[in-house]
C-alpha cells in the first residue's frame, strides 16, 4: 500500500510536471497572488517584527496549550455552546450524526474549512443521507467538479475560468462564453436557495479564542455568515492548534493570516462567534457546538522537534513558495494538507508507512520558512521526517547500497578518475533513469577530468 501510494505520487508528478496547461493555470494565479502579496507587504512597517511577535504568541499558546483549551471549553459553555473533544475523524462524526439525528437534520451549508476536509465529512454526511453543500464559491466549483481542495486557501486555483465556464455549462447549461460575473452570480443565486432551507451550517475556524470562549472565521464572500445567521443549528471544527490565548491577538493574526494568505490588508469579512443566540437577540443558531479535533495532532504535539508544526495559521503561503508544489500541484500530494506544511505534518498524522515518500518532494531550498508569517523551520523539519524515514526503513532498501556506492566512489578525486568520462555519463544516465526521472538529465561530464588536464 505504501509503496502503492509513493508509485502514485511519482506518475503522477511526473504528468502533472510537464503539462503546460496546468503550468499556465498555475503560474497566471500564482502570479496574482504574488503581485498581491508584495503589494500588501508595503503595508507593514516592520513585517518581521510581525512575524516575530506571531511566531511568540503561537509558541507560547502551545506552551499551554491545555490549558487554554479550557479555559476556551469554560468561556464558550457559559455562553449557552458545546464543546465536543473528538481524538479521531470517526469521534467528530459520531458526534456530527448524532445531533443532526437528534435535531432531524436533512441538509447542510458548509463554508470553507480544511478540517472538514481531513475527515471528510462530505462523504460522511452523504452516509446518512444528509446533503453537504460548499457555499465557498473554490469549493462550490471542486464540489461540483467532483474533485478535493487543490489548495488550501485556494481551492479552485488549478481552475482557468474556461475550466469553470466548462463546468457551468455542464451541471446548469450555462453559456460557455460567459462572464466571470455572470457565473458569480449564478452560483450566489443556486447558493442563496441553499442558505434558506438548511437545517444546519457548518463552518471550520481560523482562530479558537479562549479568554472569548469564541471562533474567529475569516472569509470574502460572505457565505460563512450566510451559513450561520439561517439554520438554527451551528457547528463549527477545529484542530486543537487553532487555539489563541486573548481576542486581543486577533489584531496581529488576522491581518497577518489575509496578508499571508491573499494579499489582503483584512479578508472581507472577519467575524467572531461566540454561541449560540442570546435571549434578547433576534436571529442566529438555536444551538451551537465547537468540536475540538485532536485526529493526530497530539503525536506531532508529544515531540519536542515537532510540536512546532502546530503553529501553523494556514495561510497557504509555503505552498505558494514551494518549487515542488508549483511544479507538481495539489492533487499529487494525495493529502488534505499539501506543499511544504503538508509534508511536515501528513506522515505524522496518517503515518509515515503511507506518507515517508513526501519527505522527498523537497528540494530544501528553504523558500517555504523564509516566507512562514509564524517562523516554522518548515525545511528542518522536512529534513528530520526525512531522518525518521531513512532510519524506520520507509524508503526502498535498494537506495542505501547505492547511496553507499556513489558515496564511496565520489568521495576522493582518485576514485572519481579511475574511469574516464563515457563511463561516468552512461553512470550518471541509468542512476537519473532509475531514481531522478527519465526527463531530467544530470550534467555531462567531461572526457578527461580537469585534474588529469592539469597534470
Ligand atoms: S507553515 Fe507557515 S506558511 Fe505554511 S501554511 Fe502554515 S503558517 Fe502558512
Amino acid at each position: 500500500m505504501a509503496n502503492q501510494k509513493a508509485k502514485k505520487f511519482k506518475e503522477n508528478a511526473a504528468r502533472v510536471a510537464f503539462d503546460e496547461r496546468h503550468r499556465k493555470t498555475i503560474r497566471f494565479n500564482m502570479g496574482k497572488y504574488y503581485a498581491a502579496v508584495a503589494k500588501g507587504s508595503a503595508r507593514y512597517q516592520n513585517r518581521e517584527a510581525a512575524r516575530d511577535r506571531a511566531a511568540a504568541i503561537k509558541r507560547h499558546t502551545l506552551e499551554h496549550l491545555s490549558e487554554y483549551l479550557q479555559q476556551f471549553e469554560k468561556n464558550f459553555t457559559a455562553h449557552g455552546g458545546e464543546v465536543l473533544w473528538a481524538r479521531t475523524a470517526d469521534d467528530a462524526i459520531a458526534y456530527i450524526t448524532e445531533i443532526f439525528k437528534e435535531n432531524n437534520v436533512k441538509s447542510v451549508v458548509k463554508s470553507k474549512s480544511m478540517t472538514t476536509e481531513e475527515i471528510e465529512l462530505n462523504e460522511n454526511l452523504k452516509k446518512i443521507g444528509v446533503e453537504s453543500v460548499e457555499t465557498d464559491l473554490g469549493e462550490y466549483i471542486v464540489q461540483l467538479a467532483g474533485e478535493k481542495p487543490y489548495h488550501i486557501v485556494t481551492p479552485a486555483m488549478h481552475k482557468s475560468k474556461a475550466d469553470v465556464a466548462e463546468l457551468f455549462n455542464k451541471h446548469f447549461g450555462f453559456p460557455l462564453e460567459s462572464s466571470a460575473e455572470e457565473m458569480t452570480m449564478l452560483a450566489r443565486a443556486k447558493l442563496r436557495e441553499k442558505y434558506l432551507a438548511a437545517d444546519a451550517g457548518i463552518t471550520g475556524a481560523n482562530f479558537i479564542v479562549a479568554d472569548k470562549g469564541a471562533i474567529a472565521v475569516t472569509e470574502n464572500e460572505g457565505n460563512a455568515l450566510m451559513s450561520t445567521s439561517f439554520p438554527k443549528i451551528q457547528i463549527a471544527i477545529a484542530g486543537i492548534e487553532k487555539i489563541i490565548p486573548s481576542y486581543k491577538d486577533l489584531g496581529l493574526l488576522w491581518p497577518h493570516l489575509a496578508q499571508n494568505g491573499t494579499g489582503q490588508p483584512i479578508t472581507a469579512y472577519s467575524s467572531v462567534f461566540s454561541g449560540p443566540k442570546r435571549a434578547n437577540e433576534s436571529h442566529g443558531p438555536e444551538k451551537m457546538y465547537v468540536i475540538l479535533l485532536d485526529n493526530g495532532r497530539t503525536q506531532l504535539y508529544k515531540q519536542d522537534t515537532f510540536r512546532v508544526a502546530l503553529s501553523c495559521i494556514r495561510c497557504g503561503a509555503c505552498l505558494n513558495a514551494c518549487p515542488i508544489y508549483k511544479n507538481i500541484g495539489g492533487y499529487t500530494y494525495d493529502t488534505t494538507y499539501q506543499g511544504p506544511i503538508g509534508t511536515v505534518i501528513s506522515p505524522h498524522l496518517r503515518g509515515f508507512d503511507q506518507f515517508a515518500h513526501l519527505c522527498s518532494a523537497c528540494s530544501l531550498c528553504a523558500n517555504c520558512a523564509s516566507v512562514c508569517p509564524v517562523r516554522m523551520p518548515l525545511n528542518d523539519l522536512i529534513l528530520e521526517n526525512r531522518k525518521i524515514a531513512v532510519e524506520g526503513g520507509y524508503f526502498p532498501k535498494s537506495e542505501k547500497p547505492m547511496i553507499e556506492g556513489l558515496t564511496f566512489f565520489t568521495k576522493t578525486a582518485n576514485r572519481m578518475d579511475c574511469v574516464g568520462g563515457g563511463m561516468k555519463n552512461a553512470a550518471t544516465k541509468c542512476l537519473g533513469k532509475n531514481f531522478w526521472g527519465e526527463k531530467r538529465d544530470f550534467p555531462k561530464f567531461a572526457k578527461k577530468s580537469f585534474r588529469k588536464m592539469m597534470k
